[in-house]
């Protein structure tokens, strides 16, 4: 914790970035994201174990751009959405610098490629919990599997909570919020339920950088993440490409080839 606020003051009174964007205490035990502007501030940065939502997702929110070049304590999965966005081009290198929280170590890291080669020796790991769902929901039938995610997703509210805390659900207008016309209906039903985390799914898939953070935004528990956990294992499979991998790739689901075969359709 020291090293991080150390490094804040120096980048912040050397003028290197205007802002750390980071956690900071929140109620009783969690943590909530916090926006260091001013190096007397710096001693408000907190990391610890509860740290665990992506704060990635304020990098494309224009008002915390307009702030100046940031610096983002960043956890793995953090660190892959930045590779994500970069690859989707919404954002520079100049633009971003990574405080990177790996092993209880603290690295800067200032460019993508720094980025890749620190991931590169994070292992791929699911939470227990997460993998004993995945594997309990693989071994069902496709009915059975249906009749599991027609039960949670009946319980949603339609908060959109999940697509808020999403670094990957950074369109402006998204489609859930057009009315004219009206794609999915705004009342929270079995079928506009459906249709919402379908379509949401379907726009993750082989972006989603399995950070688990909708999930854990979810007011009602359901543990929306696996679906685009789902979606993104799916991409990984037929193309072998892993979401947030590279700041370089052409991503499977937005990229265009005349000659491509289509033989996953047939
Ligand atoms: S959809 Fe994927 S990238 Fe987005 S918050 Fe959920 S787990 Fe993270
Ligand atoms: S956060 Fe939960 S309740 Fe809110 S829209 Fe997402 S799934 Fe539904």
């Amino acid at each position: 914790m020291e090293a991080l606020q150390a490094k804040a003051r120096e980048l912040l009174a050397a003028g290197t970035v205007k802002v750390v964007i980071g956690y900071g205490e929140g109620t009783g035990d969690t943590r909530r994201p916090i926006f260091v502007r001013a190096v007397e501030r710096a001693g408000d940065l907190v990391v610890d174990a509860a740290c665990t939502q992506n704060l990635a997702t304020y990098l494309t929110k224009a008002e915390v751009r307009a702030l100046g070049r940031m610096a983002i304590v960043a956890l793995p999965s953090t660190l892959r959405s930045i590779l994500q966005l970069a690859a989707e081009k919404q954002l520079r290198e100049e633009n971003v610098l990574a405080l990177a929280v790996i092993d209880g170590g603290l690295r800067e890291l200032a460019t993508f490629d720094a980025i890749e080669e620190a991931l590169a020796t994070v292992p791929d790991a699911l939470s227990d919990a997460d993998q004993k769902l995945i594997d309990k929901l693989t071994a069902m039938s496709v009915t059975e599997r249906r009749a599991f995610w027609a039960e949670e997703l009946g319980r949603c509210v339609k908060c959109y909570a999940c697509r808020s805390s999403c670094p990957m659900c950074y369109c402006e207008r998204c489609t859930m919020d057009c009315n004219r016309p009206q794609w999915i209906p705004v009342a929270s039903h079995a079928i506009g339920n459906l249709e919402y985390h379908m379509v949401r799914a379907m726009h993750l898939a082989g972006r989603c950088v399995e950070c688990g953070t909708c999930g854990k935004a979810c007011p009602v528990g359901i543990p929306v993440h696996l679906l685009t956990f789902f979606a993104e294992q799916s991409v990984r499979r037929q193309f072998g490409q892993k979401g947030g991998a590279s700041a370089k790739l052409d991503y499977a689901m937005s990229t265009f080839k005349p000659d491509d075969k289509e033989t996953f359709i047939r």
